[in-house]
């Protein structure tokens, strides 16, 4: 009986943690299913890269209010949780508070994250009104519908009691210690909970132990939930960010990938010096399919992408193409790269890990031609991405996809790359007349 707490809590861990690894096995098998794509090059800029846009937010600050709470919400919550090796501590051996042999240190550590805490639930409070008071465009859009709303709203509520219980696990513990209740010795500095503690005044010793034992056992179960939460949540970015921003397109941002048998034998069709009866080269490394149809055409890293997206509508509302009324949206090719790659782990799940065909695709069933077809390819979205993802390379390969396996142009397009074919021009005139306008008067 003595050892029960510490029993439970191992328990807790074993599950909580259990249950993450089994999330992030499958994460990385999703992942795994798309193409190969080589981002080993370049390893110093990748890694700076990184550090100045994940760790520095450095394009987060083009919008500098929400900019700033963002930095007190993530950056609070996560040294915030370096807390929790203290916890995990003192649950396992029973322990309270076992890094107070720090001393001033450990004040300091305590006080600075009830500061963080408050600038955490002060940040959520302003997103939440942001979203359900103010109701901005890029919140409220088509694609926010639903799901994407209520977990973004799910995510400020989970913050929010977290820190709560957490400042008044402290407050509860800071009364005790100033009480000198058995072994609540002296540790800690608590400059907000401090204010809270007062409501304990009159109150019997042993209802504030089971306060403080109630919020104390609540704050980990919440993180245990909250960690296991995040995978059908937009808020895997808070890891995903990072090798996101690792693994993004260094290239400028304007250049195309291109395709090299198709480079090459266009290439010949302008060189004036190729031989056109020449037989044509052997095609080396073809894809099996040009472009991509599903999410199985796509490469690892578009897939990571979609994972890590952060539904921000940042792209969205900068897409001079939804700002007019198309129908597009960046923020919603993101959404949905993931929703059926998500719908094909399920598939998957359910097969013993082997894909079995449901008669649907990416493309048609999730994003449709028109979508695709909207897009001017101005790079807005991938300018505007707070985490390098690029919405445009899977718009483009799902349109290299209808052009070059189902001809499925729009018939504008068509015409003009049928005249490129036969005039080496976009016009409908022979090359041969191309400098007649001279001559007319
Ligand atoms: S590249 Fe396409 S999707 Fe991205 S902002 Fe421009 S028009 Fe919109
Ligand atoms: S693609 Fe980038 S900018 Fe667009 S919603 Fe996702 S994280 Fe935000």
């Amino acid at each position: 009986m003595q050892y029960l707490g510490q029993v439970l809590f191992l328990l807790l861990l074993v599950v909580g943690f259990g249950f993450f690894i089994k999330n992030i096995k499958k994460l990385i098998r999703n992942i795994k299913l798309g193409r190969d794509i080589d981002r080993s090059d370049n390893p110093k800029e990748r890694w700076k890269n990184m550090i100045r846009v994940a760790l520095g937010q450095s394009k987060m600050v083009k919008r500098p209010i929400p900019a700033i709470l963002h930095i007190f919400v993530y950056v609070g919550f996560v040294i915030i949780n370096i807390e929790m090796l203290e916890i995990i501590i003192d649950g396992l051996f029973g322990t309270h508070r076992a890094f107070s042999f720090l001393g001033s240190g450990y004040n300091f550590l305590i006080g600075f994250f009830e500061i963080l805490a408050f600038l955490v639930i002060f940040g959520v409070v302003v997103f939440w009104i942001r979203r359900n008071v103010i109701k901005l465009k890029r919140f409220n859009q088509p694609e926010m519908e639903g799901w994407a709303k209520r977990d973004a709203n799910n995510i400020i509520y989970i913050e929010t009691i977290l820190m709560c219980f957490f400042l008044i696990m402290n407050a509860a513990d800071y009364f005790l210690q100033t009480q000198s209740y058995t072994h609540y010795n002296e540790a800690g500095a608590f400059p907000i909970s401090g204010f809270i503690s007062p409501i304990f005044d009159g109150m019997n010793l042993g209802t504030v132990a089971f306060i403080e034992r109630f919020c104390w056992w609540a704050h980990i179960i919440g993180v245990m939930f909250f960690m296991n939460y995040l995978y059908y949540s937009k808020h895997l970015h808070i890891f995903l960010a990072f090798p996101n921003t690792y693994y993004a397109n260094l290239e400028p941002q304007g250049e195309f990938d291109n395709l090299e048998s198709v480079k090459k034998e266009v290439q010949l069709m302008m060189d004036p010096n190729a031989d056109p009866f020449a037989a044509p080269a052997e095609p080396q490394g073809e894809p099996e399919k040009f472009g991509a149809q599903d999410v199985m055409d796509l490469n690892w890293v578009q897939l990571m992408n979609a994972y890590s997206c952060t539904e921000c509508g940042r792209c969205t509302s900068s897409c001079p193409q939804n700002i007019t009324g198309k129908k597009l949206s960046p923020r919603k090719i993101m959404m949905s790269t993931r929703d059926r790659l998500e719908d094909v782990s399920k598939i998957m799940d359910a097969n013993n890990g082997q894909f079995v065909d449901d008669g649907k695709t990416l493309l048609n069933d999730y994003i449709t031609a028109e979508e695709l077809w909207a897009c001017n390819t101005c790079n807005a979205c991938v300018e505007e991405c707070p985490i390098d993802i690029s919405p445009l390379s899977i718009i483009m390969d799902m349109r290299r996809y209808l052009v070059m396996e189902q001809s499925a142009a729009p018939t504008e397009l068509n015409n003009m790359m049928q005249n490129i074919e036969n005039n080496g021009a976009p016009w409908q005139y022979n090359q041969m007349d191309r400098l007649n306008w001279k001559d007319e008067n």
